[in-house]
């Protein structure tokens, strides 16, 4: 009942598939496990992939259904801002999750599916519910948003934005992503993102105003097929939570084990636009290359891994949660206005003059772990 790898990765979405390539191209011996039945299935995203370096090959370009090229941000439902250049691409986010599954396996990792594991907070293993023990030198937590295993190691997405999203017939083609900024969307924004013949039309709002979802999506519907936008059918139907705090560490240690945190595990998804697939592969790719390291006796391997987060991630994300906490207090008090739903968007230009941040990630004396100073 007990089996023996290098490197343990708990979920297989776009981090922990990245991890396990980088893993296994990396010389270990790789075991990956994920709760769902099948690779990519159920879809829970929007599947937009904002342009972004490294992000532009591979299964983002096979998984492609349509480009983007613009955004167009509405304010209390009134067009307010054409954003031309801001490129990415619609993908179909099943086959994109199934590619890097199978880049995995050919790279040597054994994935698992239907494999929901606890973490043994005594020694570190993964446990399965058939008592079948998992015992790796490295875990990779690339377990999403409610992470067990950053919850072992005591990092918490404690900031989680809530989604509902149905897919709509869409009936005129369109190349950009239409964003929807109302007081009425407190802690989130809605979205149309046009996928072909289709489109992903949703909302996420703070965890604490969870209960206007349904209303505000069905009112959002109402008004797009009163324009003309979208046929009143739904094909499809799904939702899910989104770390929007920002990060919170990307390792620790359970007895023996290191555990590195990659993708939403280690809040890098971006706290104001909620996009979280560029960061989960880079992480995740990062996570594996170091987790291969660290088995190799590479004794900066784990500094390497939180600098490398820190420079690509560190500041972008340290102005999303300023701006996010900025307009939360405004939601909550009841202040929030046009011009404070701008200034926290990323279209608007007052969203990136103000040099007021929140204070840069700090390692703990310990050194494992990122954390706001
Ligand atoms: C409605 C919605 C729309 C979104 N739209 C976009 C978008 O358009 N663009 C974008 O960039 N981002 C979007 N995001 C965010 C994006 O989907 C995530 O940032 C991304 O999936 C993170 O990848 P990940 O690999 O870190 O985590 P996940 O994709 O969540 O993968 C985690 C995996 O871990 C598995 N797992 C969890 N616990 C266990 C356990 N105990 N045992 C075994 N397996 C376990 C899960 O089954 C899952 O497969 C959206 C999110 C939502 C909810």
């Amino acid at each position: 009942m007990i089996q023996r790898c290098d490197v343990a990765i708990v979920g297989l979405g776009p981090a922990g598939a990245s991890a396990a390539i980088a893993a296994a191209q990396g010389g270990a011996r790789v075991i990956a496990l994920d709760r769902r039945r099948e690779a990519g299935f159920p879809v829970q995203c929007a599947e937009f992939v904002p342009a972004m370096m490294g992000m532009d090959a591979g299964p983002v370009t096979s998984a492609q259904v349509q480009p983007i090229l613009a955004m167009e941000s509405f304010v209390e439902n009134a067009h307010d801002r054409h954003t031309p250049d801001f490129r990415g691409k619609m993908i179909d986010r099943g086959a994109f999750d199934r590619q890097l599954v199978e880049q995995a396996m050919a790279a040597g990792a054994d994935c698992r599916f239907g494999m929901q594991v606890a973490v043994d907070r005594g020694d570190g293993a993964l446990v399965a519910p058939d008592g079948a023990r998992f015992v790796a030198d490295v875990v990779i937590g690339a377990d999403g948003p409610n992470s067990p295993l950053g919850a072992a190691i005591g990092c918490v997405n404690r900031e989680l934005v809530e989604t509902r999203q149905v897919t709509v017939p869409l009936l005129a083609p369109q190349d950009s992503t239409d964003i929807y900024l109302s007081t009425r969307i407190p802690g989130g924004y809605a979205w149309l993102f046009p996928k072909g013949d289709v489109a992903n039309v949703g909302l996420g709002v703070g965890r604490e105003w969870r209960e206007l979802l349904k209303p505000e999506l069905e009112a959002l519907l109402a008004m797009l097929v009163e324009q003309g936008k979208i046929a009143d059918k739904r094909l499809g139907h799904t939702g899910g939570a989104i770390p929007v705090g920002g990060p919170v560490g990307v390792a620790g240690r359970i007895g023996g084990v290191q555990v590195l945190l990659a993708g939403d595990a280690a809040g890098l998804a971006n706290p104001v636009t909620g996009a979280g697939i560029p960061a989960a592969c880079i992480s995740g790719k990062m996570a594996g290359e170091a987790a291969a390291r660290i088995v190799a006796g590479d004794r900066d391997a784990l500094a390497d891994y939180y600098d490398d987060i820190e420079d690509l991630f560190g500041a972008s994300l340290r102005r999303a949660v300023a701006r996010r906490r900025e307009l939360l207090a405004q939601w909550r008090d009841g202040t929030a206005e046009a011009a404070d739903l701008r200034r926290g968007w990323i279209a608007y230009p007052q969203y990136w003059t103000d040099t007021k941040q929140v204070a840069p990630m700090a390692q703990r004396e310990n050194g494992n772990e990122l954390l706001e100073a």
